[in-house]
This record gives C-alpha cells, structure tokens and sequence, in this order.
C-alpha cells in the first residue's frame, strides 16, 4: 500500500532522509517513533507528497509519487493527514469543516457531504457540537473532528502526526481511543506518536529513525520484547520513554 524505497531528501545542503526504506501492506498500523530531529515528520510527508524527495520512490497504492505525469493533488486527497496542531478551518462550523473537502475535491453535493459529516461526528462521539466553530471546543475534540473530517474523504490511509503531543493529558485518551477504532476496524496507519501505549496495543511494527535514517523497522513483539537486540541508538531513546 505504501512502498518508501530508498528515499532521500535534502533541504538545501542539509540530508534531512537518507536511503529510508519500508513496506506498509494494507490494514498495517506502523508507529514511527525517534528522537526530535530525526525526520520522522518529514518522512511522514514525503508520504503524501507535501514533501518531494530527490532520489529513490514512494508508491502509494501502486502510484508513484516521483512520477511527473502523477496527479499529486488526487493522490494527496486519498491520503489522510492529522497533524499536532488540528488546522481546522476558524471561521467554519464544525459541520461545515467536514463537509468542504468533500463538496470541493469530490464533487459531492451539499447534502451528501453533509450527511456523511454527520455520521462521522457521530463516530467520534461529537454530534452535538456539529453547529459550533473550532474555537468552542477543546483540544481533544477539535483533534477527533480533525480526524473525523479526515475519514470523510474515504482515505485510502491515514497519516498521522504527533496527533495528542499537543494536547492536555486527559484528552490524550480520547483522541487515541478513536485511532485504536481505527485501527481495529483496518484503516491502513502510519502513526508517529511517542505513545507506547497506543504502539503496545494496534501497533503491527515500529519504526525508530535517527538522523533521518530507519534505524530499526521490526514487528511491535520485536521492538518490545526483545529489547536486547535494539540498535545503542534504539536502546538510549527506549530507556527514555518507557
Ligand atoms: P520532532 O520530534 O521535533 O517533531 P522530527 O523527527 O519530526 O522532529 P523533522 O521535523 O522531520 O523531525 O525535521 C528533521 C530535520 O529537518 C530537523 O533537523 C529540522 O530542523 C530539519 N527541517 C525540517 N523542516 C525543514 C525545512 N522546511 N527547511 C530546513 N530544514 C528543515
Ligand atoms: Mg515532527
């Protein structure tokens, strides 16, 4: 589903990924984790094309994304992204943040779009706020609206970035409650989160980057359990954040 072969980027002089390599197969939950710096946003974008990248190829459900003659704005609404910073629309109602994407990009009549917002607010546990504006709710909420406006495009995938790190401790739970339904329902994820409890859970592999290179790439049992086969590199950021 998603195929990152060799993928290097530079920003300018500077080799933010170098030769990441990694097979994501449809219904995979892959949690990228790493220290900060490491390049696990930027190869996370590079995934819906927000980011080019100047050698190797990435094949998203058999379409490449260094391909010219690729539509990278088609493909990028078929991907969905959940960013820390949730980027929902302020001056929009929340119904109306879920159903402008779907009238714009899918051709979907306001009624459709409408409909389906609904159901998704549902979802996430959130239908009586359809008619207030980002501003009114909290971190936690404008977080599952961001995925709910997400899932609204029927993604292919879903791409999340650091989606509870900005969040207050007691709203992580609610946000992450929502990416294990996910999960669990088969949504093909790529997930950097530093939260091990969500990885323990859905995770099928984990990846640690460092220095923007995919230091380890193993199943979650793996990377877990068998701690004492861990990179030095693994090992030090592991004794950090367990
Ligand atoms: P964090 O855990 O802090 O979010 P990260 O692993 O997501 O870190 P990236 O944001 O991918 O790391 O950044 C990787 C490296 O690339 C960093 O050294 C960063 O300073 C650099 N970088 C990121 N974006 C740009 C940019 N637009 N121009 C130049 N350098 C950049
Ligand atoms: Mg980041």
């Amino acid at each position: 589903m998603i195929e990152i072969k060799n993928a290097s980027k530079w920003y300018g002089e500077f080799q933010v990924l170098t030769n990441c390599t990694t097979n994501i197969q449809k219904g995979e939950v892959v949690v990228v984790c790493g220290p900060s710096g490491s390049g696990k946003s930027t190869l996370i974008k590079t995934v819906n094309a927000l980011e080019p990248i100047q050698k190797g190829d990435i094949v998203v459900d058999g379409v490449s994304l260094t391909d010219p003659k690729t539509n990278l704005n088609k493909l990028r609404s078929r991907v969905g992204m959940v960013f820390q910073h949730f980027e929902l629309f302020p001056h929009m109602s929340i119904e109306k943040n879920l159903a402008i994407a779907q009238m714009k990009v899918l051709g979907r009549s306001k009624d459709e779009a409408y409909t389906k917002g609904k159901k998704l607010l549902e979802r996430v546990g959130l239908s009586a706020h359809a008619h207030k504006f980002p501003g009114q709710l909290s971190g936690g909420q404008q977080q599952r609206v961001a995925i709910a406006r997400a899932l609204a495009m029927d993604p292919i995938a879903m791409l999340f970035d650091e989606p509870t790190s900005a969040l207050d401790p007691e709203m992580v739970n609610e946000v992450l409650d929502v990416m294990v339904q996910l999960a669990n329902e088969g949504m093909t994820m790529m997930c950097v989160t530093h939260e091990m409890g969500f990885a323990r859970k859905v995770a099928s592999r984990v990846i640690f980057m460092d220095k923007g290179e995919i230091v380890e790439d193993c199943s979650k049992d793996e990377f877990f359990s068998n701690t004492e086969n861990r990179s030095d590199r693994a090992k030090q950021f592991l004794s950090k954040i367990l």
